[in-house]
């Protein structure tokens, strides 16, 4: 190379301070400099076996979202819904180093929340004054949904939620699977369906199947991470984790 050239001829006989410029090759005569290479590349190699252990994305403090399941019961307390199954609730969110616990259910006696209207607004204005909290994401289970002429518990994919920047309420039919829980709350902290893909193209747990009996992916990508982590129910600074995102 012409640069280095012109450098060796303008000072020929004296050693360059730095490593990468010595040219040590030959390996005699640059003890101490040869020593000092040799820990640079001890020093690259740790550095590069943490990034391995962590997928070469960088750790992350883990973060809490409190959770209350809410139940509906008839006006007189019979019939209570389900509770929902969260166990891929916890999976999913621990990905983005989100620990999901569950806090002891409240149970709310009024037979008119058992059916939620996907276009209404009323119902989930009074629900909403019932169970809002900017301490716990509320996750209530209903019976059905309404979309005006239509009834059941598949109408509008079994889920629905309403947030906004300090608090989420999850609604779904409480026989509904474990994953539309995951997906329900995943919007209760901020996630859109706009977040359905990730960079590389693989879906997400934000991609709905429409289908209350039908499980999606549990790929959370880092851009979905982030806005769950931003979300003013994820509160916290633990030990730091590896997150498990999909790009
Ligand atoms: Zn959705």
């Amino acid at each position: 190379m012409a640069g280095l050239k012109s450098y060796r001829r303008r000072r020929p006989r004296r050693a360059s301070p730095s490593v990468m410029r010595s040219g040590n090759r030959s390996g005699s005569g640059n003890g101490p400099e040869l020593e000092a290479a040799q820990d640079a590349v001890k020093a690259g190699l740790k550095n590069a076996t943490k990034g391995v252990a962590c997928k070469n994305r960088s750790r992350l403090r883990m973060k809490t979202l409190k959770v209350k399941p809410v139940r509906i019961a008839d006006d007189d307390g019979s019939n209570k819904t389900g509770k929902a199954d969260m166990s891929v609730t916890k999976r999913v969110f621990k990905k983005a180093a989100i620990d999901v616990q569950e806090i002891s259910e409240t149970v709310l006696k009024k037979t008119s929340y058992k059916e939620m209207s996907h276009l209404g607004k009323e119902a989930k204005k009074d629900l909403w004054k019932d169970v809002a909290s900017t301490d716990h994401a509320a996750l209530v289970t209903v019976e059905t949904f309404n979309d005006g002429s239509k009834v059941g518990r598949k109408v509008t994919g079994g889920g629905y939620t309403w947030n906004n920047a300090r608090a989420g309420m999850a609604m779904m039919v409480h026989d509904g699977g474990s994953w539309l829980a995951a997906h329900e709350l995943g919007h209760a902290v901020g996630g859109k369906h706009s977040h359905q893909t990730d960079k590389s193209g693989n879906n997400t747990v934000m991609k709905p199947t429409g289908d209350p009996d039908v499980a999606g992916t549990e790929n959370v990508s880092k851009k979905l991470g982030r806005v769950w982590r931003r979300h003013g129910l994820t509160k916290g600074r633990g030990a730091k984790v590896c997150p498990d995102y999909s790009d």
